[in-house]
């Protein structure tokens, strides 16, 4: 089958040295939202400038719809890119802003303003239509950003931190928008960010990077509940990760590694030495059930806000973890600080990873 975007083994070197990508594998679906995700500096809008065609590869092959592109120029690649700053002409018209990446192509002038005036409408700009760029407000551009991208009806919408120059309400209601629009075009989204709730929030599947390499590719879900890297592990949600050796399997298949903390089991392979425990897995008292794992705590601090409880909980090696409780509210509002607590878990809930 035909993926509308593959990237294999792609790398990137600038030339003063920086390795900024490695041996990055993507394969997307069409009609896919795709979000990169990493800290600063993770070599995300660079590999979307190589995508774009903004900036060249320097390993690897990059794949649209099974055509390789690589050395194809980026207004002859099927792709539009929106970027942080929306990058428009201020003192252009909000119709030549959107017209220009026609303009590009060499359009005919009537099938131009044809596609100008049905993209225009479509985004509710007629009032603003013959306005100057610099006369509109940051959410108008965002929007007009967005339609300069989709009128060249391009196969791949690459997004560059699109909403980071937002306020946090506009930010809320442009995510919506997007999302909405993403599903009524069927177009396929790729979407860089350093937002976790932005890459969580919109995406099918999150590539999470750090230092140029892949860390993890997964629906957003499954970063929660089965991180494959410690990098994942600290940088989404809030875990616990014990480290041990490898002790063998239980009756049921799980795989144990023996730690400071007692046995602990969980899902993975044979050869983990690590485990990981999301702060919501863990119960109070006894509704963990049979089978569960026991960690002997002290509650150190713990707030309540609505059904959830957000507990610290110093263990027996002297660490402190979060806890979430959800199902056991109740229980956690009788815990005072410095009263020792009895943490289950449901091995079910743990991850084990090599380190
Ligand atoms: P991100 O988008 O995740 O913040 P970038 O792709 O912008 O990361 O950068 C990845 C790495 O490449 C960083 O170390 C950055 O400093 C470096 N880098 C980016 N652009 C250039 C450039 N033009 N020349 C040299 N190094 C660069």
């Amino acid at each position: 089958m035909t993926h509308d975007l593959e990237l294999i083994q792609v790398g990137k070197t600038y030339p003063d040295g920086t390795v900024a990508v490695s041996d990055f594998d993507l394969k997307v679906e069409k009609g896919e939202f795709v979000a990169f995700l990493g800290p600063s500096g993770c070599g995300k809008s660079t590999t979307l400038r190589m995508i774009a065609g903004f900036e060249d590869i320097t390993n690897g092959e990059i794949l649209i719809k099974g055509r390789d592109v690589s050395r194809i120029p980026p207004e002859k690649r099927p792709t539009s890119m929106i970027f942080q700053n929306y990058a428009l002409f201020p003192h252009m018209s909000v119709r030549q802003n959107i017209a220009f990446g026609l303009d590009i192509k060499g359009l005919p002038k009537s099938e131009k303003d044809q596609k100008v005036d049905r993209i225009i409408d479509m985004f509710d700009l007629t009032e603003f239509a013959d306005r100057r760029a610099d006369r509109l407000s940051g959410g108008q551009r965002q929007r007009i950003a967005l339609a300069r991208g989709l009128v060249v009806e391009p196969e791949i919408l690459l997004l560059d931190e699109p909403l980071g120059a937002l306020d946090a309400n506009l930010r809320r209601i442009i995510q919506n928008e997007l999302k909405l629009l993403q599903r009524e075009l069927g177009i396929t989204f790729i979407f860089v960010t350093h937002a976790q709730s932005e890459a969580l929030g919109l995406s099918d599947r999150v590539v999470v990077m750090s230092n140029g390499l892949v860390e993890q590719i997964s629906p957003p879900k499954e970063l929660y509940r089965r991180p494959a890297s410690p990098f994942v592990a600290q940088f989404i949600g809030s875990n616990t990760i014990i480290e041990g050796k490898p002790d063998g399997t239980t009756p049921e298949g799980l795989v144990c590694l023996s730690t400071p903390l007692g046995r602990i089991a969980g899902h993975g392979a044979p050869t983990s030495d690590m485990a990981i425990i999301p702060a919501e897995a863990f119960r109070i008292d006894d509704s963990a059930g049979p089978g569960a794992l026991h960690f002997e705590g002290t509650l150190t601090g713990k707030t309540l806000v609505g059904s959830v409880g957000h507990l610290r909980v110093r263990l027996a090696d002297d660490r402190e973890i979060e806890v979430e409780t959800h199902a056991d509210t109740d229980a956690a509002r009788a815990l005072t600080p410095g009263t020792p607590v009895t943490l289950g878990v449901d091995p079910g809930a743990v991850t084990l990873i090599h380190s």
